[in-house]
């Protein structure tokens, strides 16, 4: 085998690079021949560290304050002589770590799978056809296809490109974007900048497209030899994230504080040291709030995973979190508001109009071009020029179905498509077209110029060869211009119109007539496609291609709004969200759509060259009352999320072009379309709809604000009942009693509660009426008063009642007061999970069954709490005595105090909401 991985490619022709590569044009790789190459050089990644192993995590869980105190803890019992106590406190540590590792683990799983699902998928030549792989299956030799949008997935040589243009900022600093060709170059040591005929991973395709050969992969890249630099990829922590780790630290000083005054105290006292200890280490053990950061990690990674299985991909952890504060989505029109199935309903030339729309409800879509349906509707001249010309300035592709003989669709970009298959309907089938017409040179479209142009030779004798030798005034030019676009844009390009006569000056009167037209249609909630033409004498010489041409009429093409649309607008509205669409088509269609969609809730749509003229402080005003912003450029969306968010806005984006990614990236969510958007524009979304829909994001602001809720919800439970905790172990003093937990116990009703009932909270359903109150200002404090005191209620209930009980037994004498006060506490809290479970709505409201995971985990804490009083072994460890049963229908009946408290306390809330 040729040496493969030499560096100077860009000095090789392309048939040499081919030679070398072992690979043929036509062909590509055969899949066994990539299997070997990828066996050989290895997957197409480089090589970070992405996941970490379990024993990784696990290890990790030792790592925090609380587990330190603990081991402290166990080691000083030790010494103490309580070796008894010293290995529970261990084996307590370690049941903790555990569920620590699971939970994370699979949080870590959740986000591994997610940014498995965010890799692109790449198109190669393989086996002699085009192939949609995965970008880590790349191997060198392989034939890629780019086109605007793609990131580039690996090194190679540009082979073929017609106006090739790679933004290689990411590698070489260059801002602009570098034309590329297929020419080889002269000269040693060309730096990297300048390699004009190599393409490098890490970069990404803003124009035209190519074929290149692929001459390195993974970390042989260019972007791979600096890969070490971006190895470290740090764990970021969200705002929430943080926010709870320092109130965990908070907290954690505050108990070791309390702890050292309670010695100091107890010392003066003269009681003694061992005494004083296990009360230190009980304080200290039940005010540390051990599973905080796990919670917040593991709710907004499973969060994640749920709003996956609603269509939403999220990237970015962090936006799982800025989703419930969300206060405006703007959002695209083509294809996320509306279906994206768009069909040609209406050709319109100067005299002739045929409108589709009856035929299109009779027919059963099935397109066949041997026997075209429409054929004989279509005489007139500028009638067949429109389609054929319409479908050669074009990239879809008709297509035989494989199972149906004769039976054809259209692959390609929506818009593209219809136009293949409306000429399809009347005998024009692309594919043969493009053989008597070869496309020499093409400009691409772009969101800018909102147009497309492609300069064919007129080669073999065909009718539409024909047709455009008569359009000419008889003599048959060598080529011909085709342009299709927005017609306000395309009348600025053209200078004659082919009217019924022949070719007319575009005079005034002949632009008044064309947009009346228009905006005739486009009111309707038409999208109207012109189509324009120019003979070209010298194919060789054709000049610039977008001027002087003949504008020849257009196509009216339909794309229904999306029906569930409509109630998701109605729920953003509800739950304080503004729906506002922001779209490159013409105001008039825009604003159709917009009203059928109740979007449209003031009068005024804004155009994108107002924009242009608008003042910052005219445009801060302006957005506030704008719902509709029509004939938009990419640049524009930055402009208007920046005018948004300068208003305190949180703000969704929606964008699918090279050109969005700017605005993307600024918005609080920037959100990318799986299915029609560009590779580019996902890589710079927070967020990924795989269905394209507008609802999925309004899906996502729902599960946002839940979890937030359920971290909260969280929160209050852990923190509230500690404080309970740390009430009876600080009392009983007080009260004279000896002390009334061991650390043990304590250490063991923090598992049960956090560990175990807290889960259940993490996975609580959002709640009813989520999508009926404001978004969570972004500015406000987690812990709220309201919060803050639930707390201190919930933690003086709990602890008061668990105390008071245990009081009464203890002076009576009758019972076991010790475990007494322990398992009430046990069940008091689980009340209180089931309590917290909702802040408004009631626990009967919602029913029971709703969160099973929480039924699951009251069982197991009812089985471990029964097993530690009632079973020997354990009541050994754990220092218990079994309780009467009475004893224990007291404490059940006790902790439900909780309960009915909370209970009440949200029926009040539901009375001030209602009034
Ligand atoms: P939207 O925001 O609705 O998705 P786009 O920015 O995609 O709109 O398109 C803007 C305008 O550009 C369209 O109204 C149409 O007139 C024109 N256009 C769209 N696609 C093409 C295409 N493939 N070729 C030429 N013109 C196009
Ligand atoms: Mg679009």
């Amino acid at each position: 085998m040729e040496p493969r991985l030499d560096t100077h490619w860009y000095r090789l022709s392309s048939e040499e690079s081919l030679r070398r590569q072992n690979v043929d044009e036509a062909r590509g790789l055969s899949d066994d021949e990539a299997r070997k190459r990828l066996e050989t050089f290895g997957p197409n990644e480089l090589t970070e560290k992405q996941t970490r192993p379990a024993w990784k995590i696990f290890a990790a869980q030792f790592a925090s304050t609380i587990i330190v105190v603990l081991i402290v803890a166990a080691g000083v019992s030790a010494f103490m002589g309580s070796y008894k106590d010293a290995i529970a406190i261990l084996a307590i540590v370690f049941l903790n770590a555990i569920l620590g590792l699971v939970q994370e683990y699979r949080a870590e799983q959740a986000m591994a799978a997610l940014r498995r699902m965010s890799t692109p998928t790449v198109r190669v030549r393989r086996e002699g056809g085009i192939r949609e792989i995965d970008a880590v299956q790349i191997v060198p030799g392989d034939l890629l296809v780019l086109e605007t949008g793609n990131l580039v997935p690996a090194d190679g040589r540009v082979l073929e490109e017609a106006n090739l243009r790679v933004q290689e900022a990411a590698l070489t600093g260059e801002s602009e974007a570098v034309e590329k060709d297929a020419d080889p170059l002269t000269g040693e040591d060309i730096s990297l900048g300048d390699r004009n005929n190599m393409v490098f991973r890490g970069t990404y395709v803003t124009y035209g497209r190519g074929s290149v050969l692929v001459t390195a992969t993974g970390m042989q890249t260019e972007l791979g030899h600096i890969a070490t630099l971006l190895q470290s990829v740090e764990r970021e922590a969200t705002p929430l994230q943080r926010r709870l780790a320092s109130l965990g630290h908070g907290l954690v000083l505050l108990a070791l504080v309390v702890a050292a005054v309670i010695f100091a105290l107890g010392y003066l006292r003269g009681e003694s040291m061992q005494v004083l200890f296990m009360t230190a280490v009980s304080i200290a053990v039940a005010a540390i709030p051990e599973g905080l950061p796990a919670v917040v990690t593991i709710a907004l990674a499973l969060g994640a995973q749920r709003m996956l299985r609603r269509r939403a991909l999220i990237r970015k952890l962090p936006a799982v979190e800025t989703l419930g504060s969300v206060t405006v989505i703007c959002s695209d029109k083509t294809g996320t508001l509306t279906e994206n199935r768009m069909t040609v309903t209406m050709l319109d030339t100067a005299n002739h109009r045929v409108d589709l729309s009856e035929h299109l409800r009779r027919t059963t879509g099935v397109i066949d071009t041997d026997a075209p349906e429409l054929a004989p509707v279509s005489t007139a001249p500028s009638m067949k020029l429109l389609l054929a010309g319409g479908a050669l300035c074009n990239d879809a592709e008709l297509q035989k179905r494989k199972t149906e003989q004769d039976h054809y669709h259209a692959v390609g970009e929506p818009t593209e498509a219809a136009l293949v298959v409306a000429a399809a309907r009347f005998g024009f089938n692309r594919g043969e077209l493009a053989g008597h017409l070869p496309r020499l040179d093409e400009k691409p479209f772009d969101s800018e110029r909102k147009r497309m142009s492609t300069l064919h030779r007129i080669a073999g004798d065909g009718e539409v060869s024909g047709i455009l030798g008569a359009a000419n005034g008889g003599t048959r030019p060598g080529a011909a211009v085709f342009t299709k676009g927005a017609v306000d844009s395309l009348l600025t390009v053209c200078d004659r119109v082919l009217a019924a006569e022949g070719v007319e000056p575009l005079n005034d009167h002949w632009c008044r007539r064309i947009l009346s037209a228009h905006d005739e249609l486009a009111s309707q909630g038409v999208r109207v496609l012109g189509f324009a033409w120019r003979p070209v004498d010298d194919p060789a010489a054709p000049g610039e291609l977008e001027e002087k041409l003949i504008f020849v009429g257009f196509f009216g093409i339909i794309d229904p709004p999306r029906p569930e649309v409509r109630d998701a607008i109605l729920t953003c509205r509800s739950a304080g969200i503004r729906p506002i669409m922001i779209t490159g088509d013409h105001p008039a269609t825009a604003r159709s759509i917009a009203e059928d969609l109740h979007i449209a809730d003031n009068p005024g749509t804004v155009e994108g060259r107002q924009l242009d003229r608008m003042s910052p402080e005219e445009l801060y005003e302006r957005v506030e009352t704008t719902s509709v912003f029509a004939r938009v450029s990419p640049e524009h969306k930055l402009r208007i999320v920046e005018a948004l968010q300068k208003r305190s806005h949180v703000v969704a984006m929606t964008g699918d072009g090279v050109n969005d990614a700017p605005a993307l990236r600024r918005a609080d969510i920037g959100v990318a379309m799986g299915i029609t958007g560009t590779d580019v524009s996902r890589e710079a979304a927070h967020m990924v709809l795989l269905d394209d829909n507008f609802t999925t994001i309004v899906s996502a602001v729902e599960e946002g604000r839940t979890i937030y809720d359920n971290i909260r919800k969280f929160v209050k439970y852990s923190v509230g009942g500690n404080l309970g905790k740390i009430l009876v172990v600080l009392l009983a003093p007080l009260l004279l009693m000896p002390m009334p937990l061991t650390p043990l116990q304590i250490l063991w009703l923090n598992l049960l509660t956090d560990g175990l009932l807290g889960l259940g909270l993490s996975v609580e359903p959002p709640e009813p009426g989520v999508m009926q109150r404001r978004p969570i200002p972004r500015s406000q404090p987690f812990f709220s008063r309201g919060m803050l005191g639930q707390i201190v209620l919930v933690g003086v209930l709990v602890g008061g009642v668990s105390l008071g009980l245990g009081y009464w037994t203890w002076a009576t004498g009758e019972g076991e007061w010790q475990t007494l006060v322990f398992t009430t506490i046990a069940t008091a809290q689980i009340w209180q999970a089931l309590a917290v479970r909702t802040n408004v709505q009631s626990l009967f409201h919602v029913g029971l069954f709703s969160n099973r995971a929480m039924l699951g985990a009251v069982a197991a804490v009812v089985l471990l709490q029964l097993a530690v009083v009632y079973l020997p072994v354990l009541q050994g460890v754990f220092g218990t005595r079994p309780l009467a049963p009475e004893q224990l229908l007291l404490s059940i009946a006790a902790g439900s105090l909780v309960f009915w408290v909370l209970e009440f306390r949200k029926a009040l809330v539901r009375r001030a909401i209602d009034s």
